[in-house]
């Protein structure tokens, strides 16, 4: 039975940078519904009865009925991406990574500020719904990327591990910026904790 991730701060603290409406219907609704609609898939596949999401995601061929599949991948890739979401979101951000995040962001793109305007672009100009992401290879290598719909790079099964999501569908963002992806997207640099990110990053280490 998967378990939503537990929001230690308030619908409303991310104000004024995400408002309190879209983060309660992002929350009980949206990513509700995937946790709902995974564990149900999930009690036809007993299979996977003792695997960790991040195991079943990136064993998404080995699901033989077609449907099946597909509702995995879109219920269970939108659970795991809203826990990564709102796990690295805080009303009280530290502003920059620290460590061996650091050290990588410097090494391979220059300044954080030149890594926030690549995945903002990504955000930016991924058609539709989807995602943009930062991923830890298996050496440390930062790997920048989207997907569309609840994809994302654990799906491509070859140990991408993301550290950094920033949903772009229209639900994450419209109620307040409307069509405006990429007011929301400037918007929600302010609320990511890099603290957690560089923890992440250091997990995978
Ligand atoms: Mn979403």
């Amino acid at each position: 039975m998967f378990t939503q991730y537990s929001l230690p701060y308030d619908f409303g603290s991310l104000e004024p940078h995400i408002d309190e409406l879209t983060m309660v219907t992002h929350y009980t609704k949206h990513h509700a519904g995937y946790t709902k609609n995974l564990n149900t898939a999930m009690a036809q596949l007993p299979q996977f009865d003792n695997a960790s999401i991040e195991d079943i995601l990136g064993k998404l061929p080995t699901i033989k009925d077609a449907n099946l599949q597909t509702t995995v991948r879109n219920n269970g890739g939108g659970f795991w991406n809203h826990n990564l979401y709102f796990s690295i979101l805080s009303p009280k951000p530290a502003s920059k990574p620290t460590g061996a995040l650091l050290k990588e962001i410097e090494a391979s793109y220059n300044s954080l500020d030149d890594l926030k305007a690549k995945v903002s672009a990504l955000g930016a100009s991924q058609f539709g719904s989807g995602w943009a992401w930062v991923s830890v290879d298996k050496q440390g290598k930062l790997i920048l990327s989207s997907t569309p719909n609840q994809d994302n790079p654990i799906m491509e099964g070859n140990g991408l591990t993301p550290i950094l999501g920033i949903d772009v569908w229209e639900h994450a963002y419209y109620l307040k910026y409307k069509n405006l992806r990429g007011d929301y997207i400037k918007a929600i640099w302010n609320v990511i904790d890099w603290a957690k990110v560089s923890k992440l990053y250091d997990a995978t280490r």
